[in-house]
């Protein structure tokens, strides 16, 4: 047995050795490239599918030419939370349902915000949700339970978060131990705003968080408005600044609750929100020429589908009535839609973790 051991380790220095020289070799080749990520939370193909028929609009999706499918089981269960999903994606771990930017053992893990702040990137989070919801959450924060929003918010003190807009300001003030906490980030060079997305000519050398509800934003049927487009257009205005380059993600929050509520025009209505971001998105990518934008979600919501509607004669195939098959997750595959820089690598079926390897490779490629 010894020997076998022993030459494993052997190769396994050689492999590290190698993997070195080929960090060195990055920094000589061109600058990486910005990273959107778009998560639509809850998304599967059917609320995909949606923009294609309740809207007028030409759906985003239409252009992308490279898609890919990733299983989002998590470490404890079949079918994973948005805790557990977004954790795949921040830190590259499967973990336990209910985890945020932690393993399956509860260890804190570094998120991909955390490696690329150290790159020099700018990084932005936006959400429909709490700013400290699940989703957003496990790009900033590491703590062993997705209901611990008032620690969450604490971590944003932190300072790797350079731009975030969303809702949650309870959550950075409503508590005893939280009271100072929007004094604190103005200590830390955050200029917080909680009334609205004002446009103002960014300082460079300073953070901004909006913090625009008490707890979710609106939902698009309460006149929520284009709050998702102006605050994209927002943080790629304040993180293109930066030039080593930025990291966004971006959260369709509220398509996850519209399944939850098994109620379709809540749905359709936020799919099609988070639609006109991803073009936007994809807009900017064209513009820049080194940027990636990644579209995916964490998991399906809802049991989703576009069935036929039933009448006296049967089916009927020329109107579509959405159904749904539980108030709950699914753990279908979801889709990846990938455009503008790497693209490619984002095509095949793989793991929800995989999103993170692929976005890391092409940093480090800095291609
Ligand atoms: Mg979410
Ligand atoms: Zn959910």
């Amino acid at each position: 047995m010894k020997p076998i051991v022993f030459s494993a380790f052997i190769i396994f220095l050689a492999s590290c050795g190698q993997r070195q020289k080929d960090e060195v070799k990055t920094e000589e080749k061109d600058k990486s490239p910005n990273i959107i990520l778009l998560i639509g939370d809850g998304m599967g193909l059917s609320q995909v599918s949606s923009t294609y028929y309740y809207q007028d609009a030409v759906p985003s999706f239409s252009r992308f030419k490279h898609i890919g499918l990733i299983n989002t089981t998590s470490a404890s269960h079949k079918i994973t939370d948005s805790a557990a999903g977004a954790t795949a994606f921040s830190c590259g771990k499967k973990s336990y349902n209910g985890a945020i930017g932690v393993d399956a053992d509860s260890t804190t893990v570094k998120s991909i915000t955390e490696i690329l702040k150290e790159l020099g990137y700018a990084n932005g989070l936006i959400s429909t949700s709490s700013i400290t919801h699940a989703t957003p959450a496990s790009f900033f924060a590491h703590v062993d339970s997705r209901g611990k929003e008032f620690e969450i918010a604490r971590a944003m003190n932190k300072g790797i978060i350079n731009f975030f807009a969303g809702g949650g300001k309870q959550f950075f003030k409503d508590s005893e131990e939280n009271k100072d906490l929007l004094q604190q980030l103005a200590n830390k060079n955050y200029v917080i705003d909680t009334n609205a997305l004002t446009k103002t000519s960014f300082d460079l050398s300073k953070n901004y968080g909006y913090l625009l509800a008490k707890g979710g934003m609106p939902k698009m049927t309460e006149g929520r408005g284009d709050f998702l487009l102006n605050a994209f257009e927002l943080a790629t205005m304040h993180l293109s600044t930066n030039d080593k380059g930025f990291f966004l993600m971006v959260e369709g929050s509220q398509i996850d609750w519209g399944g939850h509520n098994n109620d379709a025009e809540y749905l359709i209505e936020e799919m099609k929100d988070f639609d006109k971001v991803i073009h936007a998105a994809i807009d900017f990518a064209e513009k820049d020429g080194n940027t990636i934008v990644i579209v995916t979600a964490d998991h399906e919501t809802g049991g989703f589908s576009l069935s036929p509607k039933v009448t006296e004669d049967g089916n009927d195939y020329d109107q579509i009535e959405p159904t749904f098959s539980t108030t709950g997750h699914t753990t279908t595959l979801i889709p990846v839609f990938a455009y503008g820089v790497g693209a490619e690598k984002f095509s095949g079926v793989y793991q929800n973790t995989d999103i993170f390897y692929k976005m890391l490779e092409l940093v480090k490629e800095g291609k």
